[in-house]
């Protein structure tokens, strides 16, 4: 694999752990007790889309991304995932050289449509299985299945640190990059991908 491939394939890797994260961090919030025994009361709505955000942040700036926005204040005129839902919160993760036009673009959002982050993993494993022998839906199952398990043990490994942003997030709604990064200090897991 020449050197432009390789990268490009790390950046669809991160970015189909950065989508995966949402969910699993969510589902790593139920389970609130540290030794892994499941929650014995109910989390609020707010508190598991909070979870969820600061999972998509963390794991990207675990793997030398930005995290430059995360927001669980609801857009009821953003359509996500072919309509059938609306924007309920956002993390803004991308390598740190993207992020000027990703902030342009995130102030267009309510114009383009938005994918769901079960469609981008998808779409993006059925890019990468087009590398890997069978080239289809198997190869692409294989890639999701060994990405979740990477994407779960690295919130496991930082979920002291994912707390407490998904926390701090909560608490403030929105939150900028400078912010992020004060509650998710020593989290980085990589060199930073370009
Ligand atoms: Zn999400």
């Amino acid at each position: 694999m020449n050197e432009a491939l390789a990268s490009h394939v790390a950046r669809v890797q991160t970015q189909i752990m950065v989508s995966l994260a949402g969910r699993l961090a969510e589902r790593r919030a139920r389970r609130c007790d540290d030794d892994g025994r499941r929650c014995e009361f109910l989390l609020s709505p707010q508190q598991l889309l909070a979870a969820h955000e600061a999972g998509h942040g963390a794991v990207g700036v675990a793997l030398g991304w930005c995290c430059h926005e995360l927001s669980i204040v609801p857009e009821r005129d953003v359509p996500v995932g072919r309509g059938r839902g609306y924007l309920a919160g956002f993390a803004s993760v991308c390598p740190a050289a993207l992020v000027e036009d990703v902030q342009r673009a995130g102030r267009r959002r309510k114009c383009i449509r938005l994918e769901s982050d079960a469609q981008t993993v998808a779409q993006l494993a059925l890019q990468l299985a087009l590398l890997e022998p069978d080239y289809g839906w198997m190869a692409a199952c294989r890639i999701i299945r060994r990405l979740r398990a990477e994407t779960e043990a690295l919130i496991e490994a930082h979920w002291n640190r994912v707390k407490y942003l998904a926390n701090t997030l909560e608490w403030r709604k929105t939150m900028a990059q400078s912010e992020i990064e004060s509650c998710l200090r020593g989290i980085q897991t990589k060199g930073t991908k370009k």
